[in-house]
């Protein structure tokens, strides 16, 4: 049977150029493999996070964050929302009674302050998070202690790739 035009489109690509202010994709091939270590970029001893997007122009990055150790993580307050999908392990907050297990979705809505636990019997947890806006480091009470956001993420990937041998301008793979 010949094939109908609706066939034969069905399989043909996009035709058209992309548009001409669009910027390039990013494709990060097993980001979740243990292949290349200097990938992860290390933020304290048992901290560490991989960039997937750094975003400059919408002020969010797109990052896996590991944890190697249990114990509390951090305290923060989020202006913003984040999204967060945990790939490996569990964790919890002390505000909350839910646990993010592996598999889990999470929405942090704007105006969270959270303290981040992983549990006693679990070494290691990634999650995939969505920050946008900054990260408020703070103490029980709010007082501020710190911040971070994409700039201050793409400061400390620099000197990292700098220092692995990959050069601090690898760091614009992932800047959009
Ligand atoms: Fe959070």
């Amino acid at each position: 049977m010949p094939l109908t035009t609706e066939d034969m489109n069905a399989k043909m690509p996009y035709q058209h150029a992309m548009p001409a202010d669009a910027l390039p994709e990013i494709v990060v091939p097993d980001a979740l493999s243990e292949g290349d270590q200097r990938m992860w970029i290390q933020q304290t001893e048992h901290v560490f996070f991989r960039p997937l997007c750094l975003n400059v122009s919408q002020g969010y990055w797109m990052n896996l964050l590991k944890v190697t150790k249990s114990g509390v993580l951090s305290r923060h307050r989020h202006p913003n929302a984040v999204h967060g999908f945990v790939l490996k392990g569990r964790w919890h907050y002390l505000e909350h009674d839910w646990e993010a297990r592996e598999g889990s979705y999470v929405f942090e809505p704007p105006g969270e302050t959270h303290t981040l636990v992983v549990p006693d019997d679990v070494d290691e947890m990634i999650t995939y998070f969505q920050v946008n806006g900054t990260m408020n480091y703070v103490d029980p009470y709010g007082k501020h202690l710190g911040y971070e956001d994409v700039f201050t993420k793409i400061d400390m990937c620099r000197a990292h790739f700098e220092k692995v041998g990959l050069g601090a301008d690898y760091v614009k793979t992932f800047i959009r």
